[in-house]
């Protein structure tokens, strides 16, 4: 039987620790994610009782302090997709009140989810330390951003929806920068072979976040004048770990700090495009 157990002990309730720089917390995210992904892993061997207890704080939830609403007290604030798979935080074996999380198709910045970040930033940094971008594998809104990219005749389906169309125009960079790093990696005649479109989607995704997390770096940093660290990572939902799929993965959990300019990004691509992975979808390995 696996458990993942929020659990108040009235004799020990939880003592808040929060963490002390944007270090701790990235740890912090990162150790709960792996606690989540071996513990449904039956291969791993790591579960020890077959379950996760989240130490629930009451006042986190305003029921030990009557009449009182709870004070927010993120240590992180996360830019998510909206996709139903990725339940923030239960896959950083996190509790309530512990992260700030924004959530829309694609993981798109735009106005509204910027300005909640933003808000995050100006009214939480008694308690925050951590900006995270979370993509994840199989990403619905990028594959169809990727497939107008390889069919322009199907961007038809979306072009008199303009929500939607606005969040598909967004990830058009990332895709056509995955389009690239393909290319430029394993040459042109790449998007001949058969599992070529899963390759675009997959290395578009990871570029989308990478780019993304870049972008919200930028955009705060011009407000604030110790801006807080961002990262970005990838939720696989096979594996159930954030990792970022590179030539040489350091950590099979990972968040990572997006590269600075386009020389990085350049550098970040072609790391992609041979990660295992992108080579397995590929038909390389
Ligand atoms: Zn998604």
């Amino acid at each position: 039987m696996i458990e993942i157990v929020y659990r108040f002990d009235p004799e020990h309730p939880p003592s808040r620790i929060q963490p002390a720089d944007a270090e701790e917390a990235r740890k912090k995210l990162e150790v709960g994610n792996y606690e989540f992904a071996v513990l449904l892993d039956p291969r791993s061997g790591h579960a020890v009782d077959g379950s996760v207890v989240v130490p629930f704080d009451l006042q986190d939830i305003g029921i030990d302090s009557p009449g009182n609403a709870p004070r927010q007290q993120p240590f992180a604030a996360i830019l998510g997709c909206a996709d139903a798979r990725v339940p923030t935080e239960l896959i950083f074996s996190r509790g309530c009140n512990e992260m700030f999380v924004v959530r829309v198709a694609g993981n798109v910045l735009s106005r509204d989810g910027l300005g909640s970040m933003d808000y995050a930033v100006e009214n939480l940094r008694g308690s925050l330390r951590l900006l995270v971008v979370l993509g994840h594998s199989q990403c619905g809104a990028v594959t169809a951003a990727a497939d107008a990219f390889l069919n322009p005749s199907s961007y038809l389906n979306v072009a008199n929806n303009h929500p939607i169309r606005s969040i598909v125009n967004t990830l058009f960079p990332a895709v056509r920068t995955a389009a690239d790093t393909l290319e430029r990696t394993w040459g042109r005649d790449i998007e001949r072979k058969p599992g070529y479109r899963l390759a675009l989607i997959e290395t578009a995704i990871i570029m989308n976040a990478a780019m993304t997390a870049r972008m919200l770096m930028q955009e705060l940093s011009l407000q604030q004048p110790n801006p807080l660290k961002v990262v970005y990572g990838i939720y696989d939902l096979v594996s159930r770990r954030v990792h970022v799929p590179r030539s040489v993965e350091k950590s099979p959990t990972c968040l990572v700090e997006p590269p600075l300019d386009a020389a990085g990004f350049l550098q970040l691509g072609t790391e992609v495009a041979r990660s295992s992975l992108i080579q397995g979808l590929l038909g390389f390995q």
